[in-house]
């Protein structure tokens, strides 16, 4: 995710003059017809209780992932499995009332005496309230931790390793129409409401137990395992939906829809809509990707399509395949440039107004580096996770080296987009800061120039050292090796150090570690 410290920082030198171009390329957009395809549904009949789900059956799943990544279904057996009913009402911004039911397996090494869920509405300028909580079929009362974003649920029995248990839910959702909380992507802005991280959901156990801790000043909050959803929503008719995964039923019936999704295997849920939203989208292989924004920003929408189906491409081809059959684009106001969510991501309002010069370039400039960058969070964010307050880097500084990775594929020049991270390095005096400290760590500017600034250009100085080859090498194996998993720094330095066969002990001192203190 760019943060907002970049839209101020970049704010500030336009008002200086100083302008921040030639770092980025034009790219002509061929203009496609704007049609939208209607979805082919199945007549998925949502499960009305707990007692008519059959866990096993992932049949549904297939339909959003492209025939490489259906194999994921059976080695994912174990995945936590999300059923979430939503109904929204038509003023679009009355709480919105949820149920949900999630079967949840220990796939750890020793029993587990509790689990948790992240209640994140709770930081995002909204509030999320769980009750009727049932632990395979027993009334229990949780309670919650880290400033309301932690809800402890303590089993009465340990969970043994590979042990499962159905847990089911009621729980309400109020929705902030004053941008607040994180960047402004939960609640109702300008005609579009955005739902991020918007249920209970279970977050990743790993060697510190359970990722509880209150969420800290920069970066993107959530850190979970890979899981399904089957996701109902009733909504009013005329509202176009914008999700994760694929629509595989809708009924309409009078002023009301009721649409199911389903996705996964999958990091997270995202749901947005608007009145307002009209659609474009293009086949690229196996993926269908779709362009959601307000008809008057149909030029810069166009820009977006043509950005999205080649960073797929393109991407697909220097990493692995996109794992889904399609890929989501809309346009939301929000305190950043744009946030990714599995195979879909949205984008900031103004880069889709077209003819403007935005932080000192024509906004489809601006366009074109966020939408490469949120597109390579396809593969590291969701396909392969990481710890995001923690270890921020291992995502988001590998996509920035991806992006030039995307200019480089298709200008044949990444020289542009290298000199924008010595830039954002150069906001902070080219500090010597390790690009591996948790997001928290980071103050001011900092976070922006030290993760995405100095961050790639650490890849750089290895590509530089080791060649091109070597490091997209590494960034596969990467890739292969933590398919649906998550990855660590040490897992990145291990792909590296096994593709240049050296000893990087060196280089990770000098750019990631944090330093022993000296006075
Ligand atoms: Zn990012």
């Amino acid at each position: 995710m760019n943060k907002r410290l970049i839209l101020i920082i970049v704010a500030v030198l336009v008002a200086l003059g100083l302008g921040v171009g030639a770092w980025l390329y034009y790219g002509q957009a061929d203009t496609p017809a704007a049609t939208a395809e209607p979805v082919t549904y199945s007549g998925y009949d949502f499960p009305a209780s707990a007692k008519e789900i059959d866990w096993k059956d992932r049949e549904i799943f297939k339909a959003g992932l492209v025939d490489s990544a259906v194999g994921s279904l059976k080695d994912l057996s174990r995945a936590s499995t999300y059923y979430i009913s939503l109904e929204i009402a038509p003023d679009l911004v009355s709480p919105i009332k949820g149920h949900q039911i999630v079967r949840f397996f220990n796939t750890e090494k020793g029993a587990l005496t509790e689990i948790y869920f992240r209640l994140y509405p709770n930081f995002q300028g909204g509030k999320i309230e769980v009750s009727h909580m049932t632990l395979d079929g027993g009334a229990m009362i949780p309670s919650l931790e880290s400033a309301d974003t932690a809800l402890r649920v303590d089993l009465k029995d340990p969970l043994q390793p590979g042990e499962s248990l159905v847990m089911e839910m009621d729980f309400e959702l109020s929705i902030p129409t004053e941008m607040g909380g994180n960047y402004g992507l939960y609640g109702y802005f300008e005609d579009v409401l955005v739902l991020d991280t918007f249920y209970p959901m279970i977050p990743a156990f790993d060697e510190n137990g359970w990722n509880k801790q209150t969420p800290q000043n920069n970066g993107d909050l959530t850190y979970t395992d890979a899981s399904f959803y089957i996701v109902q929503v009733k909504a009013p008719a005329d509202l176009v939906l914008a999700s994760s995964g694929v629509a595989v039923d809708q009924q309409i019936k009078g002023s009301t829809q009721t649409t199911v999704f389903a996705s996964g295997p999958a990091r997270d849920f995202y749901l947005a809509g608007s009145r307002k939203f009209v659609e474009i989208n293009e086949q690229i292989g196996e993926t269908l990707v779709r362009v959601y924004t307000r008809p008057e920003y149909s030029v810069n929408q166009a820009y977006a399509l043509d950005y999205a189906t080649h960073a797929i491409e393109i991407l697909s081809r220097q990493v692995g395949e996109y794992p889904y059959t399609e890929f989501e684009i809309l346009s939301s106001p929000m305190r950043a440039l744009g946030i990714e969510y599995p195979g879909i991501t949205s984008i900031v309002v103004d880069e889709f107004v077209d003819g403007v010069e935005l932080y000192g370039m024509p906004s489809e400039q601006m366009l074109e580096s966020t939408l490469a960058h949120e597109t390579g969070h396809m593969w590291f964010y969701n396909t392969v996770g990481n710890d995001q307050q923690n270890q921020p880097w291992v995502d988001e500084a590998l996509v920035q080296y991806m992006t030039y990775i995307y200019y480089l594929d298709r200008y044949g020049d990444g020289d542009g987009y290298v000199e924008s991270w010595k830039y954002r390095w150069s906001r902070v005096e080219n500090a010597d800061i390790p690009i591996g400290l948790p997001a928290g760590e980071y103050h001011g500017a900092e976070y922006s120039g030290i993760v995405y600034g100095r961050g790639p250009l650490f890849f750089y100085d290895l590509e530089n050292k080791y060649g091109l080859d070597t490091v997209m090498s590494a960034v596969q194996s990467y890739y292969q090796d933590h398919l649906w998993g998550n990855g660590t720094t040490e897992d990145i330095r291990a792909a590296l150090e096994d593709a240049c066969d050296c000893d990087l002990s060196a280089e990770f001192e000098d750019w990631v570690y944090e330093k022993p203190y000296v006075e």
